[in-house]
């Protein structure tokens, strides 16, 4: 199967045909993503809502948490009904996880889902045990952005992108690539990406919208994190902390800090970059950045987190003065060289 040179492979083709067994013609469709919903999940639900939407199929978002105000203008109006996400997902015939495949960053959604008893899909990219209930999956660790398997799963079913679902995907593509620069921009990717500005995606229209269009609170949050800044240069290793009270100051969400981790790994010398930061909860959140040979994933898990090679997470319990100390100490020990012999 081909759409615009960009091949799908037999195995995801199977995959999106077992997925879109499961979603049979008027079955309700929950989607959803991992809290804090990124461009990538909100890009891959969007999209997904214009597909199933086209085929009368009725869909509806249902995320844990509410959609950053920087993705609002990829959502419908109507196509998110996340302030009743526990109810859509009790009522749905179908559920439909992107971006994720464990439970537990479902957050409160976790136990409706948990004790649902319709097949739970997922389309996803990370590497992980998954512990959804079952369901058909379209997994694959390999892909850029689970929009990047949103888009094989319509190419392979011959299911028409507007312009509207192609926008969706880029910017889920653009977002979980850091813009084309990381790791994961492959040949493949930038080809999906080119069959998407032939479907009607306008580039820099998107850059002002995701990347152009900060509240002011987010820069001065962003000046003020920067201040905490620490490096040490032998180990390569550098970090920031967001004050606890920062967000509430300066009017700002959890959205407003990504991308500040870029900042610290984009030091000479540096290989390990990570942001600390109190959740609602009380934990503290880990984002960890690397480059070159250092496993991020690695080093989150020894705190229960996962994610990528080079860009993973974790939620730690403790106050932040100790979880700081525990990582740190655990990141030194994984950038020093180990001893000969
Ligand atoms: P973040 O630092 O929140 O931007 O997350 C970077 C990547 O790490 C995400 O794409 C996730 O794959 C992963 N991740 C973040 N937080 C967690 C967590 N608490 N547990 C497992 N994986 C996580
Ligand atoms: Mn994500
Ligand atoms: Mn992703």
């Amino acid at each position: 199967m081909m759409h615009d040179g960009v091949r799908v492979p037999p195995e995801r083709t199977r995959a999106a045909q077992e997925i879109a067994a499961a979603l049979g013609p008027g079955r309700r469709v929950a989607l959803t993503t991992h809290v804090n919903a990124d461009g990538d999940g909100v890009g891959s639900e969007v999209a997904l809502w214009h597909l199933l939407t086209a085929r009368r199929v009725p869909a509806a978002i249902a995320n844990p948490t509410a959609i950053p105000e920087r993705f609002a203008f990829l959502v419908p109006s109507g196509a998110d009904r996340s302030d009743r996400a526990a109810k859509e997902i009790e009522a749905a015939d179908v559920i439909l996880v992107v971006d994720i495949s464990d439970l537990s960053r479902l957050g409160d959604l976790a136990h409706a889902v948990r004790k649902t008893r319709v097949p739970t899909a997922c389309i996803d990219h990370h590497v992980s045990p998954g512990s959804l209930p079952a369901g058909p999956r379209l997994v694959a660790p390999e892909a850029s952005a689970t929009a990047e398997l949103v888009f094989d799963l319509a190419t392979a079913l011959d299911w028409p992108l507007t312009a509207a679902a192609a926008r969706a995907l880029y910017v889920g593509i653009l977002t979980d690539t850091g813009a084309f620069r990381f790791a994961n921009t492959t040949p493949r990717v930038l080809r999906v990406a080119s069959a998407l500005l032939d479907c009607g995606v306008d580039p820099e229209s998107i850059y002002e919208s995701v990347y152009a269009s900060a509240p002011e609170g987010r820069i001065r949050l962003t000046a003020e994190v920067l201040g905490t800044l620490i490096v040490e240069p032998d180990v390569g290793l550098a970090w920031v902390t967001v004050p606890p009270d920062a967000l509430d100051r300066h009017g700002a969400t959890a959205d407003d800090l990504d991308g500040i981790v870029e900042f610290p790994r984009s030091i000479a010398g540096v290989r390990l970059a990570l942001l600390f930061r109190q959740l609602a909860n009380g934990r503290i959140k880990v984002s960890f950045r690397s480059l070159g040979n250092v496993d991020a994933a690695e080093l989150a898990h020894e705190f229960a987190g996962g994610g990528h090679r080079k860009a993973a997470g974790a939620s730690v319990s403790g106050s932040l003065a100790e979880v700081q100390t525990r990582v740190l100490d655990a990141a030194r020990r994984y950038l020093r060289p180990r001893p000969a012999g």
